[in-house]
């Protein structure tokens, strides 16, 4: 088996003869490391470039940052998905403001309590900023070090999930780790892939385990299949003669909290919702309010991580607004809505307005 010494200086040895070109690699500020590593959390390099790059314009400090809105942070974080990563951002932006006096905290645990970030990130942070001695862990570094290693470990309990942060800090490079987590990121994005990894050119193969043994599927031990959950939307684009339309917040503890949409419906099923006018308007809240045209304008499937939104859009018109529908929505002037940040799964009503 590779030593631990061997297997850092090969690493960092390849990531010299390997370098990437994104703009927050050899970042040393944290508060733009941090940016970069919650746009990376679940956003490939390349997507996440563009964000980054943007953000950082944007908002190039953090008192930039909280003198913003979170209406605002959520608008550049448009497409990226998992929202909740721009909410707590724009709050943990907050939070360093109140306690630290805007001054990025430089001690491990201490970024570790900020909210979002958990020991990946917190490791990422102090080691690129300050150079300090975390090791970095995800799946892409614990399928790297269990087909090295040949560790068979589970990583879906507790003690699987410690025994992987103990060995990866054994191995770090405690002179270097800055260096290190640098190469054993990029190792895992560009050599070591979950299907098809790189053995012929890798520079472990000689003392990788799970290549040697011809075992590569047996590493990292298998997860359970994600269940997918199937949710039916219908998204309303109400028009009275007035010309402003309805928007809402999202406020409930479910996706895009904080987002805005248009007047919507859950079913349980996909045609479920239209059983006549009157129930549909009762349902949107629009009340002795039944004297509506109503033609569909399409339809859409939209993937998350854990759940598959399949969404019709329709257009309302001739509708009057009534008290209880004006108590529910915000009536904003569709030139204005640009301001307001939607879901990606809304853009085909926003491009129907555009057009
Ligand atoms: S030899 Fe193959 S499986 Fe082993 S570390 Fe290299 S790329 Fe990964």
């Amino acid at each position: 088996m590779i030593s631990s010494r061997s297997f850092a200086k090969k690493l960092i040895q390849w990531s010299a003869e390997n370098p990437r070109n994104y703009p927050w690699i050899g970042e040393r500020d944290p508060y733009k490391i941090w940016i970069s590593e919650i746009l990376l959390q679940q956003t490939r390099s390349d997507q996440a470039k563009n964000y980054y790059e943007q953000f950082i314009s944007t908002f190039p400090t953090l008192n930039m940052l909280t003198n913003s809105t979170e209406d605002e942070v959520l608008n550049l974080w448009k497409g990226l998905g998992y929202y909740s990563r721009a909410r707590n951002l724009y709050q943990t932006a907050r939070i360093i403001q109140e306690h630290y006096h805007s001054k990025f905290p430089n001690q491990y645990q201490d970024i570790l309590s900020l909210k979002g970030i958990g020991s990946y990130t917190a490791a990422a942070i102090s080691s690129f900023a300050y150079n300090q001695a975390y090791s970095v862990v995800d799946g892409n570094v614990i399928r790297l070090l269990s087909r090295v290693f040949g560790i068979t470990k589970s990583i879906q309990d507790a003690a699987g999930k410690k025994y992987f942060q103990n060995f990866a800090q054994n191995l770090l490079d405690k002179k270097n780790p800055a260096l290190y987590n640098q190469a054993i990121m990029n190792f895992g994005a560009l050599v070591c892939l979950p299907q098809k990894p790189q053995c012929n050119t890798c520079i472990f193969k000689k003392n990788c385990i799970a290549h040697t043994t011809n075992e590569i599927s047996k590493y990292p031990s298998k997860s359970a299949k994600l269940k997918i959950k199937k949710r039916y939307f219908h998204y309303f684009l109400v028009k009275n003669k007035h010309g402003k339309i309805p928007i809402r917040k999202r406020t409930e503890s479910d996706i895009w909290k904080h987002l805005y949409e248009f007047p919507m419906i859950e079913t349980e099923k996909k045609h479920e919702y239209i059983k006549s006018n009157t129930e549909l308007a009762s349902q949107l809240g629009l009340q002795d309010n039944t004297d509506f045209k109503i033609s569909k304008l399409g339809e859409k499937r939209h993937k998350l991580s854990h759940q598959e939104l399949m969404i019709n859009y329709y257009l309302l018109e001739n509708v009057a607004f009534k008290p209880k529908i004006k108590a529910l929505f915000s009536f904003v002037k569709p030139e204005n809505l640009v301001n307001f940040a939607f879901p990606k799964a809304t853009d085909l009503i926003l491009d129907y307005i555009n057009t």
